[in-house]
C-alpha cells in the first residue's frame, strides 16, 4: 500500500486554515463601532480647568462653576454695548496711580499684570457719603476685544479689576485698544511678555510704573451691571468702558495675539438691563 504524503488529517487542516482566513477576512471588513462622541465638556467638569476651545470653552463654563455661581445667569458678561441711555446723575470717574511695582504672569487665559497695593479709583459716594474707593488688583488683555460696541469688536481690549474696599462689588474699567501708532507703556513690556503658562513671571523692579496711563484722556463712558468674564462668572461687576479707544501698534497687537490667541467670552444678553452712557 502506497502510503500517503500528506499525514492522514491534512484536508481538516488545509479546511481549518481558509476558515480562519475568511473569519480574518469577514472581521477585517465588519464596520468599526462608531465611537461614542466626546463629551466637550467632561474634561472641564473632571478637573475644574476651563479655556476657550472647543474642549471646556465657554459652553461649558456653567458645568464648570457650578458651586454656588453661575455662568448661566441674568446678567452675564460681555454684552453687544448699544442701544445706551445718556445719564447725568452719575459721577466721573477718578483714578489715583500708585507708585508701586508689578509682575507679569501667563496664566494659561490671559496675560496679567498683578499690582501692588497702591493705584485705586473712586466712584462716587458711597450711601453712607463716603468715597466709594475701588482698589486696582490687576489687569489683563483679551485678543480679539469681548465687548463689542454697536456690533463691533476691537482687537485688543484691557480690563482694569478693582474691588471695593468697602464690600465685595468689583468695578472694572474697560478699554479698548484699535491698531495705530504703538503704544508707549506696553512698549515697555512687550517683550517681557511670558510667552507660555510654564514661562515664570515677568518682575518688574520699575517703581514708577502707572497702570493708569493706559486710559484715554477724554473719560467718557458706558456702564452696565454684568458679571466677571470667565469663572466663576460672578454676578457683582460694575462695568466702566471707555467710549474711546487707545492705540497699539499691529506689531504690539501681534505680540499679543501670538501668546493669547483667542482668549475672548462671546458676547451675552443684555436681556432688561440698562447701559447708561456718561458724556465727559
Ligand atoms: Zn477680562
Amino acid at each position: 500500500m502506497k502510503n500517503s504524503i500528506n499525514p492522514p488529517n491534512s484536508n481538516f487542516f488545509r479546511l481549518l486554515s481558509i476558515c480562519a482566513v475568511a473569519i480574518l477576512l469577514i472581521s477585517a471588513c465588519k464596520p468599526e463601532p462608531e465611537p461614542e462622541p466626546e463629551d466637550p465638556c467632561m474634561e472641564a467638569i473632571l478637573t475644574g480647568e476651563w479655556g476657550y476651545d472647543d474642549f471646556g470653552g465657554p459652553a461649558c463654563w456653567n458645568s464648570v462653576c457650578n458651586h454656588g455661581q453661575t455662568c448661566g445667569g441674568t446678567s452675564q458678561s460681555p454684552i453687544n454695548v448699544t442701544g445706551w441711555v445718556e445719564k447725568t446723575n452719575l459721577p466721573s470717574l477718578s483714578t489715583n496711580p500708585g507708585q508701586t511695582s508689578m509682575n507679569i504672569v501667563n496664566n494659561g487665559h490671559t496675560l496679567q499684570f498683578n499690582m501692588q497695593p497702591g493705584s485705586f479709583a473712586t466712584y462716587g459716594t458711597t450711601t453712607n457719603g463716603l468715597f466709594d474707593d475701588f482698589t486696582l488688583g490687576q489687569f489683563h488683555f483679551h485678543t480679539n476685544s469681548e465687548h463689542q460696541v454697536n456690533g463691533s469688536y476691537a482687537p485688543m481690549e484691557v480690563h482694569f479689576v478693582h474691588r471695593s474696599i468697602w464690600d465685595d462689588r468689583y468695578m472694572v474699567i474697560s478699554v479698548m485698544i484699535e491698531e495705530g501708532d504703538a503704544n508707549p507703556l506696553l512698549e515697555r513690556f512687550v517683550d517681557k511678555l511670558p510667552v507660555s503658562e510654564m514661562a515664570g513671571p515677568y518682575v518688574n523692579k520699575d517703581s514708577v510704573f502707572s497702570a493708569y496711563d493706559l486710559l484715554p484722556a477724554n473719560r467718557s463712558y458706558y456702564t452696565y451691571a454684568g458679571s466677571l468674564t470667565t469663572p466663576p462668572c460672578s454676578e457683582t461687576v460694575n462695568w466702566i468702558i471707555m467710549e474711546n479707544k487707545i492705540q497699539a501698534s499691529q506689531a504690539q497687537l501681534d505680540k499679543f495675539k501670538s501668546i493669547l490667541g483667542e482668549n475672548f467670552r462671546p458676547v451675552q444678553e443684555l436681556g432688561s438691563r440698562e447701559i447708561g452712557y456718561v458724556k465727559l
